[in-house]
């Protein structure tokens, strides 16, 4: 037993390093056959680096299937010993970390539904003390990066040196396709504030649906992510949890051969400029903003309902008023030109009128 730690151990040290690093697994470990099955599929990829699967499931709800507990560790541990795969598993309280230390677990990840909480955080953080493990940290569900960056400072401080970051998605207003927001800039902004760190996506989990997978994948390798994790199974549409997003072990690698990896030699101009990078962001703010206009759009039209309900006129003098000056003195904060606001409030004003109109004219809400 203290041979194959050793020895994984190191190993573990050159996987940290590589680049893409390519972690995949179940999202839960059901039964010994389905963990060892998919491990040994995944390694015959020649493409998957570690081993994931959760043991422990945070579900929202009660009542849901929850994870197998402690008995599916040694699972793990024969998997890791049939494939060479180092293995890891999300941890969420102190004894959990014990569990999965005491059966030689190579990797813990702590969830998003914990890293929302501080007090979580703390006590997987105690319970760290004194271990040299490596730790990877999803964002909280929110899309709020101190309490992000709190836990990775509360994972620091227990003195782990091997600490990466998780790109999961978020939950936020409106409706998108995905599951979890990307939210790329909030994880631009993260992978800014501690560069030395692993960073690392999670398409699974931000797209919720497997035909998603490829885009997103391929939107975290031309970010310059170092690592993708995506969940696979067996039989996907059988698993026990996010059946939607599992993928078999030949699809993944299929995606995997699809996406276009990016030159890492640094005379390669095209993908280390920082123009490309902040082009990026560019398009996927510009993305956001639409939503959020199309958003506004949707209020201003439940507005409408109202008024027409009540016979109230659409223009309001008053209220747009106020909405003017609200904006133009919070423009100036964020030194956003008064001319540019003001034309944008315009063009704002007159779609807002046009989709009130449609609604009061007695044209459904689109
Ligand atoms: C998971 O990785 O299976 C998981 C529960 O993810 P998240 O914490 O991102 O929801
Ligand atoms: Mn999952």
């Amino acid at each position: 037993m203290c041979a194959l730690q050793v020895n994984s151990l190191a190993s573990l040290e050159t996987i940290w390093s590589k680049r893409p690093l390519i972690i995949s697994g179940p999202c839960s470990a059901e039964t010994p056959a389905q963990v060892r099955e998919t491990a040994i599929q995944l390694k015959a990829t020649g493409k998957v680096d570690l081993l994931r699967a959760g043991i422990w499931k945070p579900r929202t709800k009660p009542g849901l299937f929850e994870g197998v507990g402690k008995k599916g560790l040694p699972w793990l541990q024969e998997a890791r010993q049939e494939t060479g795969l180092p293995v890891m598993v999300e941890v969420a309280t102190a004894k959990q970390v014990e569990e999965a230390l005491a059966h030689q677990i190579d990797v813990l990840w702590i969830g998003a539904r914990t890293t929302v909480n501080p007090f979580s955080v703390q006590e997987v953080a105690d319970a760290l003390k004194g271990v040299s493990v490596p730790v990877l940290i999803k964002n909280p569900i929110n899309p709020d990066l101190e309490l992000w960056a709190g836990a990775v400072e509360r994972v620091e401080r227990a003195g782990i040196k091997q600490i990466g970051l998780i790109h999961r998605g978020f939950s936020t207003f409106g409706q998108t396709p995905y599951r979890n927001a990307p939210l790329w800039h909030l994880a631009i902004e993260m992978k800014l504030r501690f560069s030395s760190l692993l960073f690392i996506n999670d398409p699974s989990h931000i797209c919720g649906r497997r035909d998603l997978l490829s885009d997103v994948m391929q939107r975290a390798i031309d970010l310059d992510f170092d690592g993708l994790m995506i969940e696979s199974h067996i039989n996907p549409d059988q698993a026990w949890s996010d059946a939607a997003q599992q993928v078999t072990p030949q699809e993944l690698d299929a995606m995997l051969r699809r996406i276009i990896w990016r030159s890492d030699d640094s005379n390669s101009s095209e993908y280390h400029s920082a123009l490309d990078q902040l082009r990026q962001q560019i398009n996927q703010l510009d993305e956001e903003v639409l939503q959020l206009l199309a958003r506004r759009m949707q209020v201003a039209e439940q507005i409408a309902l109202y008024k027409k309900e009540n016979n109230i006129t659409i223009l309001q003098a008053g209220r747009w008023q106020e909405i003017m000056e609200r904006t133009l003195a919070r423009a100036e904060q964020l030194k956003l030109s008064r001319q540019f606001i003001t034309q944008y409030l315009d063009a704002l004003h007159m779609e807002s009128i046009g989709h009130q109109q449609n609604i009061l004219d007695g044209n459904a809400a689109g």
